[in-house]
């Protein structure tokens, strides 16, 4: 391998979620392996990658507006740094782009970005005498929790969605290589390893079933937590589809304990007709069957969702089955998220959209019943003593003051634990009696 050394440095902005932190990782790894250096300011950058979002219209137009401010900066700086757009812009719009973003030095799908190397150094002029390898994976997130990318693409299919459009068709990730990266960042420090996919359920089912090796997500859940053992690592899961929860995975759920019970199925609307025209499957009495089973067989189910309110035809009375769903299944955590009609997709052109007052007034009244329910959920764990793993320091009102999160609170979802001390290290693992608690976020005092 040829790590060669220069004094070129990259500055990496990355938009959306926690799956592009973790494609921006590998880019960081194999530029870094390549001999780049990293910038801190699009100034002072000798080129500038941005990983963008288009799960939304809003997200695209979001992931477009940084680009142009970007843009910006860099004729500012004293380099002038070529733009790199990577990720789900160019994979949705990839041949339009050229023209609209002339700001842009070159754009790479996601299904290009182990090619980095190769585009960065084009549009710096980079001429190098061997081939980068793909090294160990450096984490954006340093610190207590890493996101480990299971499987990426998605073959659902979902009417309102365009990620299959932009990631492909699903592809389980090796897990052998699963494996390798878990235990180096276990190595690193790491206490809570976040499991992440468009479909994390059907993990291996793409595989070929006649050679050895994991081939459910429970198989794979039991063999990572052999693999980081004797470290004392959680496990979540999210990103499951209801018909990713077999027999097989509520039991080892249920039965290893690196494994948390928690558990984040997005079910997105609870009635039959809608969920058909989603192209999803399911009926309400199926759903509130599994929710209550989940309850029943894992101590301490915790169960987070998600609702796309004022679907392309939704009834008020579909608004309110599904409120009462939510409240009958009493979920610890929902986010709520308006439709919007993305270009390309089955749903875009369904008659029936609903219309703007509308969507805001229905999307309201499913935030003010998660919030109800999410906040109980919360206040539910006052008086509980529970391992907490320290995460950073935040400012509050009477200054600095220490943050962690529970099992029970999924990092950058669920909120946090205010801790009463400030003398503990980030990844220290403390014990904590909850005393009190303010929307999703609960007051700690540590305890022997
Ligand atoms: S399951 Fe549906 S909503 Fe989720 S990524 Fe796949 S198509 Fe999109």
């Amino acid at each position: 391998m040829s790590t060669e050394s220069f004094d070129t440095s990259v500055l990496y902005v990355t938009l959306g979620c926690a799956k592009n932190e973790v494609d921006t990782d590998r880019m960081r790894s194999l530029l870094s392996a390549a001999g780049y250096g990293e910038a801190t300011d699009a100034q002072s950058a000798d080129v500038v990658i941005i990983n963008t979002c288009s799960f939304l219209a809003s997200a695209t137009s979001e992931s477009i507006e940084t680009t142009l401010q970007l843009a910006e900066e860099v004729s500012d700086g004293i380099r002038n740094a070529p733009i790199v757009m990577c990720g789900c812009v160019p994979s949705r719009y990839g041949s339009d782009l050229p023209n609209e973003l002339p700001e842009v030095a070159a754009f790479v799908r996601t299904d290009e970005e182990d090619g980095i190397v190769a585009v960065i150094d084009e549009v710096t002029g980079t001429v190098r005498s061997g081939t980068a390898m793909l090294p160990s994976i450096k984490r954006t997130v340093e610190g207590t929790v890493a996101y480990l990318k299971i499987s990426d693409g998605c073959d659902r299919f979902c009417s309102f969605c365009a990620i299959p459009y932009i990631r492909g068709r699903y592809h389980s990730r090796s897990a052998a290589s699963i494996f390798e990266e878990a235990k180096s960042l276990v190595a690193g420090g790491v206490r809570e390893l976040v499991l992440i996919g468009q479909d994390t359920g059907i993990w291996g089912e793409d595989f070929d079933q006649t050679v050895e090796g994991p081939h459910t997500l429970a198989e794979l859940l039991i063999e990572l937590a052999e693999a980081v053992r004797p470290e004392p690592v959680w496990i979540r899961v999210l990103y499951l589809q209801p018909e990713g929860m077999t027999d097989e995975l509520i039991a080892t759920i249920r039965d290893t304990p690196e494994v948390l019970p928690y558990i984040d199925i997005p079910v997105q609307h609870c009635c039959e007709r809608v969920l058909s025209a989603m192209n999803r499957s399911g009926s309400e009495e199926e759903l509130e069957a599994l929710f209550a089973r989940l309850r029943r067989e894992i101590p301490d189910m915790v169960i987070r969702t998600t609702y796309l309110t004022a679907f392309p035809g939704e009834t008020e009375d579909e608004v309110d089955a599904m409120l009462d769903f939510m409240d009958r299944v009493g979920f610890d955590y929902t986010s709520v998220f308006p439709y919007s009609p993305e270009e390309g997709t089955r749903a875009c052109e369904m008659p029936d959209q609903i219309d703007e007052a509308t969507k805001v007034e229905r999307t309201q009244r499913a935030i003010d019943l998660a919030e109800s329910l999410g906040f109980a959920a919360t206040a539910s764990h006052v008086g509980e003593t529970s391992l907490v793993i320290v995460d950073g320091v935040e400012e509050g009102e009477d200054g600095p003051e220490l943050i962690g999160h529970a099992w029970f609170q999924a990092p950058d979802c669920d909120g946090a634990v205010h801790l009463d001390i400030t003398d503990a290290t980030v990844g220290d693992v403390l014990n904590v009696r909850f005393v009190d608690s303010f929307c999703y976020e609960l007051v700690g005092e540590v305890v022997e």
